[in-house]
């Protein structure tokens, strides 16, 4: 029998209500008493924790188990034990309570940013109890941080960790400055929208350009692109229909709430949108998602592309990052209410958002950063990389009374503001309408669009948990400080001070404009258009002070990440320019000699039975024979500049010139190739062309 979605759901998780069902009461309430993560746990309650956690995964068909960890290479990690042991009766199923909440990969192949020396090659991974174990492929999977043995992070889920409880400190004491004596916990909350691209797997594996970059580095552009927009919300074609299907159910056995799914703009691509959750929860399930997709699509002959920019002239691939707050009263901190300029407490954590954004702009930007999203950001299909917020119409009547000191909103004609009728609250679908915005308000979260596909969300997320901590704690000083006895009006008053302190922030105009770069450009925004240029903002003074301040990130650790981004950036660039030398030298070239060798024969041949030559052989032929010149001019110098750049021993001098000297020399490069590719049979390339890749899925 078929299971229900109810019973299917969260079946392969041991979650809260299995814990409550097969845990002495006691190490129930003991667990849940623990701080986010591993270490503080009691050996007696890990034991009988791992005890019941072992019985059920046993029982599941589970063999082994795993610390499931998030190393800063941006994908998961894993190191499967099995539950055996000897005993002189023979086998035991047998787990520790010990190697539940610790773990010990060896772990000298990560990068580590220079945090950790070879020769101190251990480092450690401790289970956050907080995100629930779950089974796949007959494995138990823990949850876990991974951090180096003198406490140093290394990877995305502790500094994301930290950002939360920093999060949580901030937000309670502005909440009880604003008399919300009440609340005893917030937790941040993401839903991340994933976009993907489905491919035909043979397609996919005849293309060594996506099978080792995950792009395409050369390819003449397909006579149909996206222009007709029938893909958009289309009907889902059969294969990707039975995709989608089996990727939900997988996806709900691990308790993940995948809620909706379309087709997107571009050919072939596609959206998931999960029902939100509490960050770190949302960013193992986001990782988990992304696996899934590749998994999912291999058994069904394809392959899932989370690449941010697979091919050039269609979409790339963001993730969209819906974020708020909740309290543990079931309140969501950033839902204006009916009367949202009577709403205080709202007002306050919005205003608060809009500077944190604004003081940390650029931490946003390098957030989001890398080689793949470079692609996207700025060219017109994705928000620039200039950092501004959207507010929507309704909201910033809002903002201007409160930058006015008075009530500009209720719906009197008197109080119109701009000829327009005012609307009372905010409506959302009004909210939502600027897809240009990197970071707009949608009815009651925050939605950040500048992620890539690809991304870990926690990155952008801990820049955000934590800048807002920040903007809390000056705004409580500022409160704090005030003068007069109307509390309201001195809150009131911070909020004006604040609001115009960071207003150049605010734009509700397009986003892809000329006229916008020029505008930000006045207003001292940042334009930092490349992961080069943005990420040496990661160690300037007043970012540094920020993450040591709230505890996320000490300055070795800032500094480790600063080394690991250069790093990641030249490798993959690197990486391409060798993949493109290797496709144009052993696969591209001899096709190309081939065919104008075809032509070429059969020039000779007609001109001993006719008069005059064939005058369109001769115009391909030389076209081709002039491709064939600027393609070796080009390759000549990729390979050059190539040997230049791995040389180079300054990682941001390497980037810098992976950025300006070989992405170019590789476009320079790609141009005659695809030149000479539209001029050829395409039965007679070594590997599929654009269209037949974008559209051959049935
Ligand atoms: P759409 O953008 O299609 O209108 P929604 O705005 O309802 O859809 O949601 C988009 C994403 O935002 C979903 O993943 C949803 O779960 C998430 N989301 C909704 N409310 C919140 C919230 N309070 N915090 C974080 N994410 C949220
Ligand atoms: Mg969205």
């Amino acid at each position: 029998m078929k299971q229900s979605v109810p019973e299917m759901f969260g079946s392969l998780v041991f979650n809260d209500a299995l814990m409550k069902e097969k845990l002495p009461k006691d190490v129930y309430k003991a667990l849940h008493k623990t701080s986010k993560y591993g270490a503080s746990l009691d050996l007696d309650v890990a034991n009988t924790v791992a005890a019941a956690m072992k019985e059920w995964a046993v029982e599941n068909g589970a063999t082994h188990f795993t610390h499931w960890f998030q190393p800063m290479t941006g994908v998961t990690a894993e190191k499967h034990d099995s539950f055996i042991s000897m005993h002189s009766n023979g086998v035991l199923m047998e787990f520790s309570g010990k190697e539940l909440v610790k773990g010990e990969p060896d772990a000298s192949s990560f990068p580590s940013g220079g945090l950790r020396a070879t020769f101190e090659a251990r480092g450690y991974t401790a289970w956050d109890p907080s995100s629930p174990a779950f089974i796949k492929d007959g494995t138990l999977y823990i949850p876990t941080a991974f951090c180096s043995y003198s406490g140093e992070a290394l990877d995305k889920k502790t500094p994301l960790l930290r950002s939360m409880e920093a999060l949580n400190d901030s937000a309670l004491k502005m909440l009880k400055v604003l008399g919300r004596e009440d609340v005893t916990h917030i937790d941040t909350t993401i839903g991340s929208e994933q976009e993907y691209f489905l491919v035909d797997k043979d397609m996919y594996m005849k293309r060594k350009d996506l099978l080792l970059t995950g792009r395409t580095l050369m390819g003449a552009p397909a006579p149909k692109g996206q222009e007709m927009e029938d893909h958009y919300f289309g009907v889902l074609k059969p294969k990707v229909a039975a995709f989608m299907h089996d990727l939900d159910e997988e996806l709900w056995k691990l308790g993940i709430p995948a809620k909706t799914k379309h087709n997107e703009v571009a050919p072939a691509q596609h959206e998931l949108a999960p029902i939100f959750e509490t960050s770190n929860i949302a960013v193992d399930h986001n990782q988990l998602t992304m696996e899934m997709m590749k998994k999912v699509a291999d058994k069904h002959g394809m392959a899932c592309l989370l690449h941010e920019k697979p091919f050039e002239g269609v979409n790339g691939s963001g993730k969209h990052n819906n974020w708020s707050i909740a309290t543990n009263k079931g309140e969501n901190l950033l839902s204006p209410g009916k009367k949202p300029y009577e709403n205080l407490q709202f007002l306050v954590f919005l205003v608060a958002t809009i500077k944190a954004v604004d003081e940390y702009q650029d931490l946003m930007r390098v957030s989001v950063a890398s080689a793949g999203n470079d692609h996207r950001l700025g060219a017109n299909e994705a928000p620039p990389a200039i950092v501004s917020i959207f507010v929507g119409e309704d909201l910033e009547r809002v903002l201007k009374s409160v930058a006015a000191g008075k009530d500009l909103t209720q719906g009197s004609k008197s109080e119109e503001i701009d000829g327009a009728t005012v609307l009372p609250h905010i409506k959302k679908d009004n909210t939502d309408r600027n897809r240009t915005s990197p970071f707009a308000f949608t009815g009651n979260k925050f939605e950040f669009r500048m992620p890539g596909s690809a991304l870990n969300v926690a990155t952008p997320n801990i820049v955000l948990n934590t800048a807002v901590a920040e903007a809390l704690d000056e705004m409580v000083k500022m409160i704090e400080a005030a003068e007069g006895d109307d509390f309201e009006a001195r809150v009131r008053g911070v909020l004006k001070e604040v609001l115009d302190d960071h207003k150049r922030i605010l734009f509700n105009g397009n986003g892809y404009t000329d006229e916008w770069v020029e505008e930000a450009g006045k207003r001292g925004l940042f334009n930092l258009k490349s992961l080069p240029d943005a990420v040496p903002q990661l160690i300037v003074d007043k970012n540094i002070e920020l993450f040591e301040k709230h505890n996320v990130f000490t300055k070795e650790e800032i500094v480790a990440r600063y080394e690991i981004y250069l790093e990641n950036y030249a490798k993959t660039i690197h990486i391409e320019s060798l993949t493109l030398q290797d496709m144009v030298k052993r696969d591209f070239t001899p096709t190309l000699f081939r065919y104008m060798n075809e032509i070429t024969e059969e020039v000779l041949a007609k001109k001993q039975v006719l008069e005059t030559l064939g005058t369109y052989e001769l115009s391909v032929l030389t076209k081709l024979n002039d491709a064939s010149d600027a393609i070796s001019a080009a390759l000549t110098k990729l390979e050059d500049d190539t040997k230049k750049a791995e040389a180079m021993d300054d990682t941001l001098t390497q980037a810098k010139f992976y950025q300006e000297v070989i992405l170019t020399d590789m476009d320079a490069l790609r141009a005659p190739v695809d030149k000479a590719e539209s001029l050829i049979p395409a039965e007679d390339l070594p590997y599929p062309t654009y269209d037949e890749i974008i559209f051959a899925l049935r």
